[in-house]
């Protein structure tokens, strides 16, 4: 169970100009982070930052009145109070080439990038290749 975070604060706009809530910790690490990256020429941007309980049940929802089945949507999104979004301390990144929320993302620098970097600002990938928990490679899910 993840608990929903209690204190968000607004963030930059994720990449669909919508805008993006996480807690201020998390805002101040992701920060830091992005303008480290910059520095060393790699672009990093936000895809998703906190979702709520009730966002991830209308998620769900919607997939399955567009015709998928239960287990192809929770192999990719976490049952509602389950998702390390909730928390407000994970983040959805981009590197603003291809697609966002594939695997595509592991091929490029940012990725490599945040591989060599990201723990010294104490994010990691909670889904790497073969999880424990069954969940589908997310390169570019990290929390905080
Ligand atoms: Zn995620």
């Amino acid at each position: 169970m993840q608990p929903e975070a209690t204190e968000l604060t607004p963030a930059e706009n994720d990449i669909f100009d919508r805008p993006l809530l996480m807690t201020p910790g998390a805002l101040n690490r992701w920060q830091r982070m992005k303008a480290a990256a910059a520095t060393d020429g790699i672009t990093i941007a936000l895809v998703s930052a906190y979702r709520s309980i009730d966002y991830q049940c209308d998620l769900i929802r919607e997939k399955l009145q567009a015709g998928k089945t239960i287990e192809e949507i929770l192999r990719v999104n976490a049952i509602p109070g389950y998702s390390e979004h909730h928390t407000g301390r994970a983040l959805d990144l981009h590197d603003g080439l291809g697609m966002p929320l594939t695997e595509a993302f592991a091929q490029g620098e940012a990725f490599q990038w945040l591989c060599d970097h990201a723990h010294q600002y104490d994010f990691s990938m909670t889904y790497p290749r073969d999880n424990a928990w069954g969940i589908n490679y997310e390169p570019w899910h990290w929390c905080c």
